[in-house]
């Protein structure tokens, strides 16, 4: 049984006035998890205004290695230090921004599970290639370039993200979504076996408290990866409460 997930990625997004929102965010006894991915500065104040409640507290990204000459870089086990259970890695925009390749991202999950952090594995095509002839080969490269061998499904997550529909309010057809996690899924399974078929796949892309719940009702969607929406509470709460009903 895989346990749901509702992740916010607040990117270079928030001031310490808005810790005061991830205080009200919940999800019961044994609802969904949790997972706040602040800005690094604002990391410890996060996990201590969280500490006790539902709420866990993640990075944004990580570098490979553990120290050394690596200025404006972040260490996978300085996250785990700051209060951070998990990291995200290989997001599209650092992808885009920093020229952050496959076996790049693949090294920086290494390092977050040497850690003890979940890495929270971001892979999606461009629109160009969705209106392509091969866009589920080319997830699949990138699913198989940036996972780990050694890749289990505590030390794991994979998520979802076109990029094309990453802040643009524009969403992929639910056949388009489910189609994708299943290949995902199968892939995982043939190459990770259990672990594979236990490990987490998250949408993200646009996701909003008016479409979270359809997108919830794929059997392969086992939470989201949010950003504009995880900023308010007001706003992440009922996407929250949808994939707990899911
Ligand atoms: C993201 O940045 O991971 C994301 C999904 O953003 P948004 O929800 O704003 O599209």
């Amino acid at each position: 049984m895989r346990r749901k997930l509702a992740a916010g990625n607040w990117k270079m997004n928030g001031t310490p006035e808005m810790l005061a929102e991830l205080s009200t965010l919940s999800s019961g006894d044994s609802g969904p998890q949790i997972i706040i991915c602040p800005p690094a500065p604002l990391l410890t104040r996060a996990a201590d205004v969280t500490l006790g409640s539902r709420v866990e507290i993640g990075g944004q990204d990580c570098h490979a290695n553990a120290s050394g000459a690596h200025t404006g870089d972040i260490a996978a086990t300085m996250l785990k230090d700051a209060g951070a259970t998990s990291v995200i890695v290989g997001h599209s925009e650092r992808r885009a921004d920093h020229a952050e390749t496959d076996a790049q991202v693949r090294a920086k999950a290494e390092a977050a599970c040497r850690a003890g952090l979940t890495a929270i594995i971001c892979i999606g095509e461009s629109e160009e290639e969705r209106l392509g002839p091969d866009c589920l080969g080319i997830i699949a490269g990138q699913l198989d370039g940036s996972t780990p061998d050694t890749a289990t499904a505590d030390t794991t997550v994979i998520a979802y993200e076109p990029i094309w529909a990453i802040g643009t309010g524009r969403v992929p057809t639910m056949e388009q979504i489910i189609e994708t996690h299943d290949m995902i899924r199968a892939n995982l399974i043939t190459r990770f076996g259990d672990q594979g078929a236990q490990m987490r796949i998250l949408y993200g892309g646009s996701v909003k408290p008016a479409n979270a719940a359809d997108i919830f009702k794929a059997e392969n969607v086992d939470g989201a990866l949010v950003g504009g929406a995880s900023l308010k509470a007001s706003d992440f709460q009922p996407i929250i409460d949808a994939l707990a009903a899911s």
